[in-house]
Formats: C-alpha cells, structure tokens, sequence
C-alpha cells in the first residue's frame, strides 16, 4: 500500500478535526492547568540560597526511593556548592544502582515521516522549512528499515512521526504492524514505542492495539509564554492538548506514558519543575507516574536559525545537575539520554541515574537500510552528537561495567504501569530485569558482537551470574537452565 500526499485543502480540514477540546476539559482544575507559572518562580525564588541541613534531609529522602514535593526539588535546583553538589551526584548515582542496577537499556529510533503541519522553530521539519526534503516511507520501505535495524541487533526501537494527515493513526499502526511481522534470521522487533503528536481517546485506543510499549509526547517548555513563541502556529500551538496527551493515553488503556522537556527554549530550572509537576499531576490522576523522563538539549538543525540564538542554551555543567536533580526528585523512574549528546557526555551521564539510552542512532528518513552515514540536512530533524555504531557503544558500557539490556520482557508479561512501579520501589523488579539482561546480552553477544566488544562482555556476564547465583539462590536452577537454551541457539526466552 503506498501512500498519496493529502492535498492542501484537505490538510486544512484534517487540522480542525484534531483537538478535542472536552478530552482536556476533565483534567482542569477551575479551568486551570497544573502548571502555575509564578508559583513555580516563587518557589525557586524562596529556596535561592538552600541550607546544607535542608539538602542533606532531601537527598535522605530520595535514596528512600520517595518522589520529592515540589519545594524539596527547587532547593536541589539551586545548590552551588561544590561539596553539596558532589553529594547529590553520589546520591543520584546509588538511586541508579539501588533501582536498576547497572543496566543500561539500549534502543533505536526509527524516524518514518518528516511531514508536518507545524511550525516549531526549532525543528527543521516545520512546515515552513523550504529546505526540508519531504519524505514518508512506505510499508515496503518500513520494512527495509525495519530489517537493517533488527541486522544490527536492535530489539527495542522508537518510532517517530511528524504530525500530518498523511502520517495519521492509520499510517502509525500500518507501520507499527509492519515492523512488528517484519523477521530477520535471529528473529525480530520486540517492542516498539511511540513518539508522535497528541491525539484524541479515540485514535489512542487504536494505537494501544497494536501493542505498543511505551508512548512519548515531549511538552517542549512548560513555560506557556516561551510554549505559545516557540510554537506560533499549527495543531501544536494549543498548550494544553499536548499538556493532557498522556492523560488521554491514560484513559485510552496506555499505562506506559513518557514525558520530556526540550533544554534550550527556557530556563532549565523551571523545566525541571514542569516536569515533576507533570510526574505528580499523572499520580494524582492515574496512580502512576511517567515510565521514563526525556531531556534532549536543543541541538543545531539545518536552515533553523532560532537555535543559534537561544539564550537559554543549557550547559554541559548545568545538564549534569539538571540529570542529577531528576534523578533524585523520581527515584523510580527511567531516564533517557540520546545520541544528541556526545560520547563524553553520555559517559558521564551514565553515572547519574541514566537507564537508558540509543546507539547506532540515524535519523534520516530511509537512512538505516540506506546505510547513510552523512549528517544530511536536508532529511534530518537536528544534527547528532554520538554517530558510533552499536558494537562499538557497547562495548564501551562493558568496559565502565554496565551490562546492555535488549529486554522486552516487562510489557509481554503484563508487568507495565502501576506493577512495574510497584515493582521498582520496592526493588523486586531489580531481579527480573537482571536475569533478562543477561540473557538478552547472551543473545545479543552470540549473534551480533565483534570479537573484542564481546570478549568485554563475557566478563560482565560472569559477574552478573555470580550475583545472581548468590542472591537469588532461589532461581539460579532455573535461571541456568534459560541461560542453557540461549547458549544452544534458543531465542527470545525470558522471566
Ligand atoms: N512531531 C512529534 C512531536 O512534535 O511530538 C514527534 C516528535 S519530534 C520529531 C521529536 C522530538 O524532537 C520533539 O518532541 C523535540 O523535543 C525534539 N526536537 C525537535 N527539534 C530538536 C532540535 N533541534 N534539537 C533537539 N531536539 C529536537
Ligand atoms: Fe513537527 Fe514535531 Fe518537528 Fe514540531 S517537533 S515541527 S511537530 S516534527
């Protein structure tokens, strides 16, 4: 099935068609949203100088795994001191281990479509980029794509659309399906998830039935006047429809939300502060918070002047903190860096609470089976940071000790939204995951790995299996007998 490009006249009724504005009504409180601008300014004003005492009881309350209260975040915010903040990066670090250990998931995005009707300034695929070379790929193509991603070993991957009539829920879970029922040798995609535009109840309903993992809406800025500049025209410039699209995915049976913030279009700090107020206005809602945070820094984009000229580009310094303090504020909720950032900076992220991450990242319209390894302007939405491959990622994460997890395990065994929460504060979810990790790496290690990436691999494998065989004495028959299968050529076994 190919795709015809709507006509302009019909991109018009499309967009009129999109917000619905009594899917946004039931989540206002007096006709508010739960971002209050000058109380999230006062309250950073009022913790402008944090005492020691204060920050030392907070950071105690975050390794108990507790999310923090708005207040308590704002004095992390604005720590300067050298001391204090080596701490908070020390506290941040054990979260990490104490919830995830020292796994690091790793995924591929899987960019389909670069049309929009929207004008964000800072992506070069708004509509008025004249520059922007238009592409949609086809089932056919999605399926090439599909296949040099699982060729490289990818088991996890995000799909990302612009927003667009040509591009609507019917093309989302056409491709979705695609990739699902596309199979190389080794086997296939085993978890896609989604980062695309807001929708209403209804398309989300049918988004979840394609099984799905997890669905991504980054707000951008909380800051409604820098959201309603940044965004002047199109479906995108309603605040408050992308404020509530989780709360709809929600509703509509989607319990693996993720939220993010793009670092660059207001101060840091405030964004931060939206971000836990979204975190706590999903809890108040839903019982359950985001499955992951997101916080890509605004990066250069080709014919997109507006970045250059930001004054609230976020430094390398800033980031780490920033990281810090949000691993601290939701203990027990993944957190993603991307390949927009460099290798060095991934390398020291890691230490502060990361659990996720990509590698081997093209974002290129047609770009994986197209094997482009060009920065190409005119087909890509920003230009990226770390362009190495996914042998070479991994085993850079070996050698620091982190073990690659391609587990897809969680949602397949209904262990997703309030379980999975429940799971990771009480530290049980720690062990499933390991187990899975070790068994995914094997997989990956046999079937994908150069001889020196997996040569740092076995010794990792070795010391997770000891760990496991000393603290789950339990299982460790079992879990042997799993791993046995995988060294034999089964695949796709898990706990
Ligand atoms: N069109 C959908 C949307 O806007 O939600 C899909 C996502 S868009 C292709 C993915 C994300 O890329 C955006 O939410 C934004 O945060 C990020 N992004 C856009 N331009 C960027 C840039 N110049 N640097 C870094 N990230 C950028
Ligand atoms: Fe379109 Fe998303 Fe880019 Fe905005 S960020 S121009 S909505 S693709």
């Amino acid at each position: 099935m190919e795709y015809i490009p709507v006509l302009e006249q019909d991109t018009d009724d499309w967009i009129k068609n999109v917000i619905r504005e009594k899917e946004i009504a039931p989540f206002l409180t007096n006709g508010c949203d739960f971002i209050d601008d000058s109380e999230i300014e006062k309250l950073l004003k009022k913790h402008k100088k944090p005492e020691k005492q204060n920050i030392r009881r907070i950071i105690q309350k975050a390794l108990t795994i507790q999310r923090l209260e708005p207040e308590e975040t704002a004095a992390l915010l604005n720590v300067e001191d050298a001391g204090l903040l080596k701490e908070m990066f020390g506290a941040a670090g054990k979260i990490k281990r104490k919830v995830y250990d020292n796994r690091i998931v790793t995924f591929a995005p899987l960019y389909l479509s670069n049309l929009c009707v929207n004008d964000c300034l800072y992506c070069s695929f708004r509509k008025n980029n004249s520059a922007q070379k238009r592409r949609q790929l086809t089932l056919k193509e999605t399926e090439e794509e599909t296949k040099a991603l699982i060729s490289t070993g990818h088991r996890r991957i995000i799909v990302v659309y612009g927003e667009h009539p040509s591009s609507d829920i019917n093309y989302m879970t056409d491709t979705i399906n695609t990739i699902y029922s596309t199979k190389v040798r080794h086997g296939g995609i085993r978890r896609v998830n989604v980062n695309a535009a807001p929708m209403n109840i209804e398309d989300l309903k049918k988004l979840k039935k394609t099984g799905i993992g997890t669905y991504q809406v980054f707000q951008e800025t909380y800051h409604h006047k820098t959201y309603e500049k940044v965004h002047p025209s199109g479906i995108k410039s309603d605040y408050r429809w992308r404020l509530y699209a989780l709360h709809r995915a929600q509703k509509a049976g989607i319990d693996d939300v993720a939220i993010g913030a793009l670092f660059g279009l207001y101060d840091w700090k405030f964004e931060v502060m939206g971000l836990l107020y979204h975190t706590i206005d999903l809890e108040k809602h839903f019982g359950i918070g985001p499955h992951t945070i997101s916080f890509p820094r605004l990066e250069p984009a080709a014919n997109t002047p507006f970045n250059k000229q930001s004054k609230y580009k976020v430094s390398d310094d800033d980031f780490k903190k920033l990281i810090a303090v949000l691993r601290l504020s939701v203990p027990y909720c993944g957190m993603i860096i991307t390949a927009r950032e460099t290798a060095k900076m991934r390398r020291e992220c890691l230490k502060l609470g990361i659990t996720q991450t990509d590698a081997s990242t093209k974002i290129g319209i047609g770009a994986y089976s197209e094997r482009s390894n060009k920065q190409e302007g005119e087909r890509q939405q920003f230009i990226l940071g770390d362009t190495r491959e996914l042998d070479e990622v991994i085993g850079e994460f070996a050698q620091m000790g982190y073990i690659t997890s391609f587990c897809t395990a969680g949602y397949r065994c209904g262990r997703t939204g309030k379980c999975i929460m429940e799971m990771l504060k009480k530290g049980e979810e720690k062990w499933f995951c390991k187990m899975n990790a070790v068994l995914t790496f094997r997989e990956w290690l046999d079937d994908y790995a150069s001889d020196a990436t997996k040569k740092k691999g076995e010794i990792i494998i070795k010391k997770e299996i000891n760990e496991i065989k000393k603290e789950k004495p339990a299982v460790f028959k079992k879990f042997m007998a799993q791993y046995a299968k995988i060294v034999n050529g089964h695949r796709d076994i898990y706990f």
